[in-house]
């Protein structure tokens, strides 16, 4: 083989995949893939010491760049990145070679890896000045507007310090599935894992954007600590916490490999309670005068490594594709699948996304394919195995039509989704009307798919204003409906009419209307008629909204079709105003739970998001995470990190049985 021909090509096959990495935030193969084909050229680089090694080879070059649409910012003190290791033998080399220049006395800090993008935050006598990405790592994009939309940033610290610190910017496990699901829904690509969710939040021009995502961080670095007495990687840690950032508490000081794999373990059990996906753990030499006597490499530091979770990928068939239409007409091609277990739960089927997807991995029928799961959430097909390639395959035929209603299937501008805009088209009114009754929209329960499948093959409801003229005579016309059932659905439909605004507007599936915006909306016109009046710049103007939500409810509103629907809407009876929530009660003062900051966690019989409620009800604040503010954790079974934090911060814990007591005295 010509090793200089092969070096090349690996080198040009990792820099073409970086670029789709970092630049697009689109990458095509998997990480581990792409860590493996690095592996190689790793080797074979140490193996050729004759041939020289380019400047701008993967090896030698931190792998982010720099985007031209941003303000360019110099990083004094380069942010490096961290060299792999992937099981127990590479973690004992690293132990090995680092007791190697230390001598014995080693401690060992193990964070984990959050799986997000790095940032780089300044703050000049306690105010943040400037934020950063990586970049190259000399070099990286200012982005000081879009981290000040991050709440967990603070922009001010509790002390009036001048430094830079260095972190992670992530987006939670349900931003992430929410935002992809949202971009399907709109025709978009979605993104393949989480730090190219975050990393495509942050670099929005338009900071607005980056507000919508929900992004947080973790800060876990001070570029130059030489300027405060700290003297490890622990108290590094404990000084960016009482300075007020957002700083992972999950870390653990070990002394011995094994104890470090004892650490993974643990965490790799704790790894799907998290509310924010990680990637594997940072091991780093706790003590800073270590640190410094180890130094870098031209690419990361030499006292730290991350150890990266292996990928749960499988092999499967695709049987079939379907190109079933979502409710503004995307059509989503699905593979089902010969059945697998990934990531702990059955999969049958997996999207496919988009046309250009499939033609991009050259996906067949009967293929086999590796299939894993994005950030653990959506399942994924990574690639096809060609040489499993059945001699006769053909590529799939793109239908022209929409299989629902024959209409013909269209490309949007700008859009890769094909779509059928058909507004009649039944497959979009069925999956409206599921949307309508969902529970974040008008939450009537006992509607699921299936009856709304039968409500509309039955033809007794065309629309979603149908559903408010049916009575028990004809719900008891479906299959498996019984009396009780009947009644109970019929009581569901009629309650549902007196919900607040925003669950109205949120059901009837505007485009970019989505729950949080639609709560803005109610909140501001308290009432669906101001909303269907207002100019594009009244809504353009309102906070967090923007042209793209003011476009898309004036043409939405504009249509004949719309504005007879409400008007059956109404003759129903159905509610149209904003709701505004019951100024607390005098008596809930007297409620145990009366300005108590509450965290639920773990599995309850109760559902979530009810015991939520009541909680609310009874004047308690329920936030989603564990600190020094909650005054009561309850935890159901399996709770995991936020017990645990609850147990080291001292916080009182309930269980189910002693919450449910609480919720209702008479028991
Ligand atoms: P990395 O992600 O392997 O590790 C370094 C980064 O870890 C740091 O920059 C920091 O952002 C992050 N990190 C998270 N928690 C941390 C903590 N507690 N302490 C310190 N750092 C922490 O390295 P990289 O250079 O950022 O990225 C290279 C990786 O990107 C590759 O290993 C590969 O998996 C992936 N990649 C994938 C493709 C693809 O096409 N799939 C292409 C290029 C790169």
């Amino acid at each position: 083989m010509d090793i200089e021909k092969h070096l090349e090509d690996l080198r040009s096959e990792l820099k073409k995949y970086a670029y789709e990495y970092y630049v697009l935030d689109q990458p095509n193969v998997e990480d581990a893939y792409y860590d493996q084909l690095y592996k190689e050229l790793v080797i074979l680089e140490q193996d050729h010491p004759e041939l020289t090694i380019p400047d701008d080879s993967p090896t030698q070059r931190v792998g982010g760049v720099v985007l031209d649409s941003f303000e360019k910012v110099v990083h004094k003190i380069p942010l490096y990145s961290l060299a792999d290791v992937f099981n127990e033998e590479e973690i004992a080399a690293f132990d090995k070679r680092i007791r190697k220049t230390l001598g014995d006395k080693v401690e060992y800090l193990c964070e984990l890896k959050i799986d997000g993008l790095s940032i780089s935050l300044k703050y000049v006598d306690g105010k943040l000045a400037q934020a950063a990405t990586r970049g190259d790592g000399t070099i990286g994009e200012n982005i000081t507007e879009n981290v000040k939309t991050i709440k967990s940033v603070p922009v001010t610290l509790s002390e009036q310090v001048t430094v830079e610190v260095r972190g992670e910017a992530y987006i939670p496990k349900n931003a992430f599935a929410k935002l992809n699901e949202q971009r399907l829904e709109e025709g978009e690509d979605v993104f393949a894992n989480p730090r190219n969710a975050a990393a495509g939040s942050l670099r929005q021009l338009d900071t607005k954007a980056t507000a919508k995502r929900n992004l947080s961080t973790f800060l876990y670095n001070i570029a130059d600590t030489a300027s405060f007495s700290i003297s490890s990687q622990e108290e590094a840690l404990d000084v960016l916490k009482k300075w007020h950032l957002k700083v992972n508490q999950q870390f653990r000081k070990c002394q011995t490999v094994k104890e470090i794999w004892n650490y993974i373990k643990e965490v790799q059990d704790l790894r799907d309670l998290l509310s924010y996906e990680i990637d594997g753990i940072v091991i780093k030499v706790n003590s800073f005068v270590q640190q410094k006597k180890l130094g870098f490499t031209v690419k990361a530091p030499r006292w730290a490594v991350a150890y990266k979770f292996p990928p749960e990928k499988v092999e499967t068939v695709i049987k079939s594709v379907e190109w079933p239409i979502g409710r503004t007409g995307v059509v989503t091609p699905t593979a089902n699948l010969q059945p697998v277990k990934v990531s702990g739960s059955n999969v049958s089927r997996a999207t496919l996304h988009n046309v250009d997807y499939i033609a991009a991995k050259d996906i067949r029928l009967n293929d086999t394919v590796i299939l894993y799961k994005a950030g653990d959430i959506i399942p994924r097909v990574a690639r096809v195995l060609l040489g499993k390639r059945p001699k006769d395959s053909q590529s799939l035929i793109i239908p022209k039509v929409c299989p629902a209603c024959g209409s013909k299937l269209v490309h949007l501008e700008e859009e890769v989704a094909l779509r059928c805009i058909n507004p009649q088209c039944p497959a979009q009114i069925q999956t409206g009307l599921t949307h309508f009754v969902s529970r974040d929209a008008m939450n009537i329960a006992g509607l699921g798919p299936r009856v709304v499948e039968q409500l509309f093959e039955k033809e007794l409801v065309k629309d979603v204003a149908d559903l408010y003229e049916l009575d028990i005579e004809r719900l008891l016309t479906l299959d498996n409906v019984k009396e009780k059932s009947a009644t109970n659905l019929y009581q569901a439909i009629q309650a549902s009419k007196t919900n607040s605004l925003e669950r109205l507007l949120y059901g009837l599936g505007i485009r970019h209307v989505g729950a949080k915006v639609a709560k803005i909306l109610a909140e501001h016109f308290e009432n669906m008629d101001e909303i269907n009046e207002a100019s594009l710049e009244e809504i353009a103007e309102i906070d967090n909204l923007g042209e793209a939500v003011a476009n898309s409810l004036k043409s939405y509103f504009a249509k004949k079709e719309v504005q007879e629907l409400i008007a059956k809407l109404k003759k129903q009876n159905v509610n149209m105003h904003y709701l505004v929530p019951k100024k607390q009660d005098p008596a809930l003062s007297n409620s145990l739970f009366a300005g108590k900051t509450v965290v639920v966690t773990g599995k309850l019989t109760l559902d979530r998001r009810s015991v939520k409620e009541q909680l609310e009800a009874l004047g308690a604040k329920v936030t989603s995470s564990v600190s020094k503010k909650t005054d009561l954790v309850i935890a159901g079974n399996d709770a995991g990190s936020k017990l645990t934090k609850a147990k080291q911060l001292s916080v009182e814990v309930w269980d189910e049985e002693r919450l449910l007591k609480n919720l209702d005295p008479a028991k």
